[in-house]
């Protein structure tokens, strides 16, 4: 067996999830880690809510007073009009670990990835893993730079953190067993106008599924609307006048926007849906994050259990790598655990909408969901 800080950790990924492995590998003393990561920087990235919880992750990452530096904007609960026309507050003024954020989250990943490298991580930025062989120990990977040859690196251990994708984990064979589909159609606002944008996230259920808007960096705002596919063609939502006109009927979403104006001239669509992968563990390989799991946005928990997930997978590597045969037996429990925690919490919500039963949105979304035949 090798020396503790003598293993080679390759993680494919460097969104929260992977860097935080790679953060809390480094701070465990295991001193090389190499991250791939194929995004490339400066583009608008969605996900921007995290919630009080995440401060205490960072703390714990010893990241915290550096992300304070970055300006991110606070973020001090929520409004909600949900299973009622009137309005609802949850806000972090009880919250022991302070406000939420809300993030201008392409910063916010580039940060992950400079504090990753300030703590002793090899980072091979715009690279994309195409694939691996398996060695006695670990595996021989295999990637490419954009208009650079093939290369390949050697790790004794990989984990993988590529979002949905879960590219190495699908090359193992494993699957993901799909959650409700649900995917969102969206548009960024700029402030015209004189009047602050508010500083709470904002929910509004209507017939069709719910709106959703966020105030991001730099006086905008974000706003969305989630519910599934077929609704999205039903009522023609990629095209702006259909999208802006269903906007129009949701009263208080809509007053958000009297002074602002779109900055973009279409609307965008992302995948929004659930699922969790069948199995994410295997022989020298983790998963994490989205690959392991994916939640509902409505949860605002993509980022916090990515960053939680990428901390305990690296204690649970140190402990593989000290012979435990049940480390990653013990994180696949506790990652499908988290998931039928969350689909009982996620039922929950939904179904304190009441107002439209015959509606096939609220149906599908309210409809029980076990994990089944895979523990
Ligand atoms: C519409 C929408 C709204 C959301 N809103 C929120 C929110 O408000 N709050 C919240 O907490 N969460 C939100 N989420 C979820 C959140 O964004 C994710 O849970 C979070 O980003 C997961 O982090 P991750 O590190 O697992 O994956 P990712 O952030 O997806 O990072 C994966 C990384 O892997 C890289 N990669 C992928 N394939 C390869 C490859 N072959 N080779 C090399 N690199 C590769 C990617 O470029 C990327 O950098 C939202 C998600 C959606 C879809």
């Amino acid at each position: 067996m090798k020396e503790k800080g003598t293993h080679k950790i390759v993680i494919i990924g460097a969104g929260p999830a992977g860097c935080s492995c790679a953060i809390s590998l480094l701070n465990a003393g295991i001193q090389e880690v190499t991250i791939i990561d194929n995004s490339k920087g400066g583009k608008f990235h969605i996900g921007e809510s995290i919630p009080p919880d995440m401060n205490l992750l960072l703390k714990q990452l010893g990241i915290y007073e550096s992300f304070l530096k970055e300006e991110h904007e606070p973020c001090y609960g929520s409004c909600s009009y949900w299973g009622s026309p009137l309005r609802g507050y949850n806000d972090s003024m009880l919250s022991p670990h302070g406000h939420g954020w809300h993030l201008d989250r392409s910063k916010f990943n580039q940060f992950l990835v400079d504090e990753s490298l300030k703590k002793g991580a090899k980072i091979i930025t715009e690279a994309t893993y195409l694939g691996a062989h398996k060695m006695d120990v670990g595996y021989q990977l295999e990637y490419q730079k954009r208009q650079e040859d093939k290369k390949t690196l050697e790790a004794d251990f990989v984990v993988d953190a590529t979002g949905s994708r879960g590219v190495f984990a699908a090359d193992r064979g494993s699957y993901k067993i799909q959650g409700t589909s649900l995917m969102c159609v969206g548009l960024r606002f700029k402030n015209k106008g004189q009047r602050e944008v508010s500083k709470l996230t904002h929910l509004e259920s209507v017939e069709y599924g719910w709106w959703y808007a966020a105030r991001i960096p730099g006086e905008y705002l974000l706003v969305t609307f989630y519910t599934t596919a077929a609704v999205v063609k039903a009522l023609g939502l990629h095209d702006l006048k259909s999208w802006i006109h269903l906007l129009a009927e949701a009263p208080n979403t809509w007053d958000l926007l009297a002074q602002m104006e779109p900055v973009e001239n279409k609307v965008r669509g992302f995948n929004a849906a659930s699922f969790c992968l069948n199995t994410m563990t295997g022989n020298d390989w983790l998963a994490i994050g989205d690959t392991a799991a994916t939640y509902d946005p409505i949860t605002s928990q993509g980022i916090t259990k990515a960053t939680m997930q990428g901390a305990r997978a690296a204690e649970i590597i140190a402990y593989y790598l000290q012979g435990s045969k049940e480390a990653l037996n013990q994180y696949e429990k506790e990652v499908k655990a988290q998931y039928e925690y969350y689909l009982t919490s996620r039922s929950y919500f939904y179904k304190l909408e009441k107002r439209w039963p015959e509606s096939p949105f609220w149906k599908t979304m309210q409809a029980e969901e076990v994990l089944e035949n895979i523990q």
